[in-house]
């Protein structure tokens, strides 16, 4: 049976999250009504002091779920908000993926198609949940290869929830991950680097940690990484400040990801803007003999073997590269309010209108600004109204929320160049699903499958 990635293969993308690192809704937005907390009249109006949010109480058998003052908490488990479960975020998280060669069946006429081939780059906090919400829609029936961005829990912290995965697929899940991250995994999970270290029953999943450094080129599973190194804030070690470097990634030279970012260094620019991905014989190739081997974190006598590498036999390289750029995914925590780890939207859009792509899409979303808020906002990007005049419980804040945004001095700088733009931005959610043709081409190179992991308010998850 063929085993080869199909070089026709489309590259989808499936948003598994896109929220910060709390994921939302936020409990305590839920429960603690009062008082409503002060900072976010940064982000959003107050809502009016006599307005039922404001004097609300948690009562399940009465106002609430109207007495969340949250616009964005409480649209995520209100039933009156068509699209409120749009508000339900994971840790920001996507698959990425293509399928193998085609299988010929067994009458030896028709071919199958081949079997999605599942890259996760980021298993954070909300791994868990977010895989039983969306695999089954996806049909995600196994993991193939896991790629990290950097140490953080919401970036991390799922790695323990892959051992069911491991035992299942009967092999050894690789994780790609920078030495940065290596450390604090290690540090965080000892018994996931070395056995022994594990208690109880000794039930650990078996992962090949692969250090990757920040500026590699690599292939997995067919598809073609460029890793991106950028800034995500500052740490201190021995009274030094540090700039915490986190992984962006291009995937096939026609989707870039950049989940956590404060600052993109010169060097990591050039990368993107390059956009040529060097000849697989001059790339890094993953396979048992050139690794650069961690400690596996299984090493039974029953220890599953690693699935045969993907890439050990290397694609023809396609050498058109899709102009433009059909698909960003880009940080953007806030509209307005900067933070010291994560660029906002004004810095989002500076980032997407020097990457020209046909679409970006808004990741690492927070409270107190709604799904439709963001929705809005974005379509006052392109020089259109939106649903402004709607009956939507949240469209006088849109529409303060916009004035602002356009009011700013920040953007103000950059408003003619936006304008002239008008590129297509729109915030993620969880559950989307976007295709990329073979070779980035036909109309737009990109294809968005709306809703096929959507659920609905009436559905229970
Ligand atoms: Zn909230
Ligand atoms: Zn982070």
């Amino acid at each position: 049976m063929p085993t080869d990635p199909d070089s026709d293969s489309p590259l989808q993308l499936l948003f598994l999250g896109t929220g910060t690192s709390t994921g939302l809704p936020l409990t305590p937005c839920l429960t603690l009504t009062q008082p409503y907390p002060a900072e976010f009249s940064s982000h959003l109006p107050l809502p009016a002091p006599n307005s039922s949010p404001a004097k609300g109480e948690y009562n399940p058998d009465g106002e609430w779920p109207d007495t969340i003052p949250c616009a964005c908490c409480r649209a995520a488990v209100s039933p009156d908000v068509p699209e409120g479960w749009k508000n339900k975020r994971g840790n920001t998280s996507v698959i990425v993926r293509k399928r193998r060669a085609a299988t010929q069946a067994a009458d030896g006429e028709e071919e199958e198609e081949g079997e999605w081939r599942n890259v996760i780059v980021d298993v954070g906090k909300t791994f868990r949940e977010q895989s039983a919400r969306f695999f089954p829609r996806w049909g995600v029936k196994r993991i193939d290869a896991v790629i990290l961005t950097h140490g953080h829990a919401d970036a991390y912290y799922g790695l323990d929830d892959l051992r069911e995965w491991c035992f299942r697929q009967n092999c050894v899940i690789p994780v790609f991950l920078n030495r940065e991250t290596y450390e604090t995994v290690a540090m965080s999970f000892p018994y996931l680097v070395d056995r022994k270290k594990a208690s109880g029953g000794g039930d650990v999943p078996a992962l090949r940690f692969h250090i990757i450094e920040d500026d590699a080129d690599f292939e997995v599973e067919g598809i073609r990484v460029r890793a991106l190194p950028v800034e995500h804030g500052i740490y201190f070690q021995d009274d030094e400040r540090k700039p915490l470097i986190c992984l962006g990634f291009m995937f096939d030279e026609s989707i870039i990801y950049m989940s956590d970012v404060s600052e993109i260094p010169p060097a990591t620019w050039e990368r993107m803007m390059d956009r040529n991905i060097p000849d697989l014989s001059a790339m890094t190739t993953f396979n048992s003999t050139n690794i650069s081997e961690q400690p596996s974190g299984y090493d039974s006598p029953n220890r599953p073997k690693e699935s045969p590498p993907a890439d050990s036999k290397p694609l023809p390289l396609k050498k058109k590269v899709p102009r433009p750029l059909p698909v960003l995914i880009i940080d953007s925590l806030w509209p307005l309010v900067r933070h010291s780890s994560h660029i906002h939207l004004p810095e989002a859009l500076r980032i997407a209108m020097r990457l020209k792509p046909s679409i970006t899409y808004l990741v690492d979303l927070v409270h107190p600004v709604s799904h439709y808020m963001w929705h809005e906002l974005c379509a006052s990007v392109r020089g259109e109204n939106g649903k402004k005049g709607c009956q939507h419980p949240d469209d006088e804040q849109a529409r303060e929320l916009i004035g602002r945004f356009w009011n700013d001095k920040d953007v103000k700088t950059i408003e003619g160049k936006v304008k002239k733009w008008g590129g297509r931005v729109e915030p993620g959610w969880d559950g989307l699903v976007v295709e990329v043709n073979g070779d980035g081409g036909g109309e737009e190179g990109f294809e968005v499958i709306e809703g096929k992991g959507g659920s609905g308010p009436g559905l229970a998850m």
